[in-house]
């Protein structure tokens, strides 16, 4: 069963706070989807394999290590492209991925719009990368193409998850552990009355990652 790793980081919960507050401005907000991103993949990164190399110091050789695992960066279009930059200073020589989905309104399936995957695998090791997993509909149809592409081991890394989404992923990919800051209470049902937010929005939230980023909503 996929490990579901929720952070209690002091600086995670911290900075998580500031994320969902409605008053923070695109640029901030910007920065704390950068930096919530590095901490989260710095945990999701725990067990990637090293070997052992030596290092000449200005003083003496020692015993060091070498990063073994090649590593692909995998944003889902739009929202996911934010936490991208960060963990990528973090990890130079990963490469980026980029996969577009979009819900089909009338069956609400996720449908992929761009997709660039080279026809052989080039990583070992995928960092799905979307900031709120909220039906889980994305995600599993990432994880689907990342897995018929043949990338070994796949990880998803989050913000905030819904119950509902965490539990979708979790039994379909069963070995796809899920990295997140916070699980929140559930999704927005379909709208009843004009005003409501549309169906599919995780409650509390932050409201629409993608929108928030950008400066679109
Ligand atoms: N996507 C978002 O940006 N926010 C949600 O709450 C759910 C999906």
């Amino acid at each position: 069963m996929s490990q579901v790793l929720v952070s209690n980081h002091p600086l995670i919960r911290h900075k998580l706070t500031l994320l969902r507050n409605v008053e923070t401005e695109p640029k901030k907000f910007r920065e704390l989807i950068r930096e919530l991103a590095i901490l989260l993949a710095y945990e999701a990164t725990a067990d990637l394999r090293v070997k052992q190399t030596n290092v000449k110091t200005p003083l003496a050789s020692v015993v060091g290590y070498e990063l073994t695992d090649k590593i692909g960066l995998v944003p889902i279009l739009r929202a996911g492209l934010g936490m991208v930059e960060g963990i990528w200073d973090m990890m130079p020589a990963a490469e980026v991925w980029h996969i577009g989905l979009y819900r089909d309104h009338k069956t609400l399936q996720p449908v992929q719009y761009y997709n660039k995957l080279p026809v052989h695998p080039t990583v070992q090791v995928c960092l799905i990368l979307d900031p709120m997993l909220a039906t889980g509909g994305s995600a599993v149809a990432t994880v689907d193409i990342l897995k018929r592409w043949g990338a070994e081991r796949v990880k998803f890394v989050g913000i905030i998850g819904a119950p509902e989404g965490v539990e979708r992923l979790a039994q379909a990919h069963p070995d796809v552990d899920i990295h997140l800051a916070a699980v929140d209470d559930h999704l927005t049902p379909e709208p009843s009355k004009a005003g409501d937010p549309p169906a599919g929005y995780i409650v509390p939230g932050l409201g629409d990652a993608g929108d928030r980023q950008f400066g679109t909503g």
